[in-house]
C-alpha cells in the first residue's frame, strides 16, 4: 500500500494526493498539485520580495531567523508530530535529524552572517598594487530548492537560511511524498513576521519541480536521486540557472584490522540503520579486513539483534517512509542470496507493522557481483564484504559510480588519513559515522554520480550570492601606461617591465 495515493480530480477540479501515515496508514491529509503557471506567479511574487529584502541590512535579517528559531524551539513537539506522521519515524531519530541540526544552521549562520557578507579589501598582484579592490556580495535573486523525502524538514531548511540570510527570495518544493513537513517552514518564517512573498512553499510532484526550474528562478539547489539529478541539471544548463546537486550515494566503511572493534561495530550499525537506512550518507556496504572480520560481524550481528523496529515513535527503526523502496530492498536481497550471499539477521519484510517495514538486515558473503554491493539501496541494509587487506579494502570501496561520503575504522589517526587521502568521495569520517553534513564548516559534496557544487564550508553563504569586484584607482594620475596612445615608447618600457617583474626569480616570488 502507497503512503500516497493519486487523486485523478479533487473538488476543485484538480490532480492532487491523498496521503497517509507511512508507518501506520492513518490517513493525515491531501494536497492539490501546484501547476506551472502557479509556479510561475509564485516566482514573479518572490521577485518582489525579494528586491525589497535585499536593501534590508543583514543585522536586521539575521533578526527574522533568531525569531524562526524561537518559534522551533517552541513548537518543536507539534513539529516533530507533523515530520513524524509524514515520514513514519520515531520522536528522536526525527529530534536527531531535523531539529537539532535545523536549530544549529539557524544559529550558526545567524551568528556569522553579517561578517560572511561583509564587503572585503583583497590585496592585488604586483602590476595592480597601485589599485585598490573591495569584493562585495549581491544575492542571487530567486533561490529554488528541491527537498527529497528522506529529511523533509532539515533539507529545505539547510540551503533556505543561507539562502535567506544572503538577500534572496526562496521556493521549496518538498517531496510529493513527505509534503506537510515543507509546509512548516513556510508557516514558521510567515509567523516570525517575514514579508509575505519571501519563503513560499509550492507542493507538487515531479511536474511541479520541473516547472520550478523552467520559472525564471536564478539558482537551484536540488537535494534527490541521480536519475532527476541528471534532468534537473538538463533543464538547469538550457535555462542557464546555476545549480548544485546533492545525490545519491553508496558509501562504503573500511574497517581496518586495528579497529576498535566494538566502536566499529556500533558505528556501522548506526550508519547503516540510521533513518531505517534512508540516509543519503548511510553506510551501504562495509569492507572487514579478514584478522578481525568473525569478531566484528559476530559483534554487528549481536546489536543488530536488539534493535526495536515499529511504529509507536519510540523505535530505533522504522518502516520505510517510501514504501515503494521495499521493492529495491527485497531485489536486492534476493539477488545476493541467488548468488550466494547469506543472512546473518533480518532479510525480509516486517509484517507486524501496518506499514511496508524491512526488517534491519546484515548480510555476509557478498561481492561485487550483487546489486546490493552496487546500487544505492536506500533502507536498512547492511552487507559486510571480508578482505585480505585494507589495500583491498580501498580499490572495492572505489569501485563504484557513485563517491559521497564514507568512513574508515583504525585505531591509527595517520592510517585513517592515508586511506582517506586514497578514497574517492566528497568527505570521509575516521572513527565517526558519517558527521560531515552536520558540520557547518566542512564543505559538503559529491563526487563522480552523487553530485555537483558544494553546501557548506567556510563560504556556505556566499554560494548563494554573486561575488562582485569593485577596483578603485589609488593615485589619481592623468593617464596610465597602457592608455592611448599606444606608442613605441611605452611598448619599450612594457617590455622591460615584463622582464624586470617576471624574468627575474625574486620578483615571482613576490607576484
Ligand atoms: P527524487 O529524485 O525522486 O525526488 C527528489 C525531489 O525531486 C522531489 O521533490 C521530487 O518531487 C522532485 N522531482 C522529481 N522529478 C523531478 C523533475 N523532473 N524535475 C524537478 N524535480 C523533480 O529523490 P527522492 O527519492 O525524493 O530522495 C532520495 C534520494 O535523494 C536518494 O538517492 C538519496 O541518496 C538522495 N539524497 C541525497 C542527499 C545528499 O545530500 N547528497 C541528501 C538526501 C537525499
Amino acid at each position: 500500500m502507497a503512503a500516497i495515493e493519486p487523486i485523478e480530480k479533487n473538488a476543485a477540479g484538480r490532480r492532487g494526493y491523498s496521503v497517509k501515515n507511512p508507518a501506520t496508514l492513518e490517513p493525515i491529509g491531501e494536497f492539490q498539485v501546484t501547476n506551472a503557471e502557479e509556479v510561475r506567479e509564485a516566482v514573479k511574487r518572490a521577485r518582489v520580495a525579494q528586491a525589497k529584502w535585499a536593501r534590508v541590512p543583514v543585522k536586521e535579517r539575521v533578526t527574522y531567523v533568531q525569531r524562526a528559531l524561537d518559534l522551533l524551539i517552541e513548537r518543536e513537539e507539534q513539529i516533530i508530530d507533523v515530520i513524524c506522521a509524514d515520514t513514519g519515524r520515531g520522536r528522536m531519530e526525527t529530534r536527531l535529524m531535523e531539529i537539532i541540526p535545523s536549530a544549529d544552521t539557524m544559529a550558526w549562520f545567524a551568528k556569522r552572517a553579517e561578517s560572511m557578507l561583509a564587503d572585503r579589501k583583497v590585496g592585488l598582484q604586483t602590476l595592480l598594487k597601485m589599485k585598490r579592490m573591495v569584493v562585495t556580495h549581491r544575492p542571487l535573486g530567486v533561490i529554488g530548492v528541491i527537498a527529497p523525502w528522506n529529511g523533509p524538514f532539515v533539507l529545505s531548511v539547510n540551503p533556505t537560511i543561507p539562502a535567506l540570510l544572503a538577500g534572496n527570495a526562496v521556493i521549496i518544493k518538498p517531496s510529493e511524498i513527505t509534503p506537510f513537513s515543507g509546509g512548516l517552514i513556510e508557516e514558521l518564517f510567515r509567523d516570525a513576521g517575514l514579508p509575505e512573498g519571501l519563503v513560499q512553499v509550492v507542493l507538487g510532484d515531479g511536474e511541479t519541480g520541473a516547472a520550478l526550474v523552467e520559472a525564471g528562478i536564478d539558482k537551484l539547489s536540488f537535494t534527490g536521486s541521480t536519475a532527476t539529478g541528471r534532468k534537473v541539471a538538463e533543464s538547469a544548463g538550457r535555462n542557464l540557472v546555476q545549480v548544485s546537486l546533492e545525490l545519491g550515494g553508496k558509501d562504503a566503511a573500511i574497517v581496518c584490522g586495528d579497529a576498535n572493534i566494538e566502536r566499529a561495530a556500533r558505528g556501522v550499525l548506526y550508519g547503516a540503520m540510521f533513518n531505517t537506512g534512508q540516509f543519503c550518507c548511510g553506510t551501504e556496504r562495509v569492507y572487514v579486513v579478514r584478522e578481525i572480520a568473525d569478531e566484528f560481524i559476530a559483534k554487528v550481528v549481536e546489536y543488530a539483534k536488539e534493535l526495536r523496529q515499529g511504529s509507536d515513535g519510540t523505535q530505533d527503526v522504522s518502516a520505510m517512509t517510501w514504501p515503494k523502496q521495499m521493492e529495491t530492498l527485497e531485489r536486492q536481497v534476493e539477488d545476493a542470496l541467488a548468488k550466494g550471499a547469506r543472512v546473518l539477521v533480518g532479510g525480509k519484510r516486517n509484517a507486524s507493522i501496518e506499514g511496508a517495514a524491512f526488517e534491519p538486515t546484515v548480510l555476509v558473503d557478498v561481492n561485487h557481483s550483487m546489486l546490493v554491493m552496487t546500487e544505492e539501496a536506500f533502507g536498512p541494509l547492511l552487507p559486510i564484504m571480508v578482505v585480505e587487506d585494507e589495500n583491498e579494502a580501498l580499490a572495492l570501496a572505489n569501485d563504484s559510480p557513485f563517491g559521497l561520503s564514507g568512513t574508515v575504522w583504525t585505531r591509527d589517526n595517520a592510517r585513517g588519513m592515508r586511506i582517506a587521502k586514497e578514497f574517492e568521495t566528497g568527505s570521509i569520517c575516521v572513527n565517526e559515522s558519517s558527521l560531515t553534513y552536520g558540520a557547518h564548516r566542512a564543505p559538503f559534496g559529491g563526487v563522480k554520480q552523487s553530485g555537483m557544487g558544494y553546501v557548506h564550508g567556510e563560504g556556505a553563504i556566499l554560494h548563494f550570492t554573486r561575488q562582485v569586484p569593485v577596483i578603485f584607482d589609488r593615485l589619481g594620475m592623468k593617464t596610465e601606461q597602457n592608455w592611448y596612445p599606444l606608442t613605441e615608447e611605452k611598448n619599450d618600457g612594457m617590455g622591460k617591465l615584463l622582464k624586470f617583474f617576471y624574468g627575474s626569480r625574486i620578483w615571482r616570488k613576490m607576484a
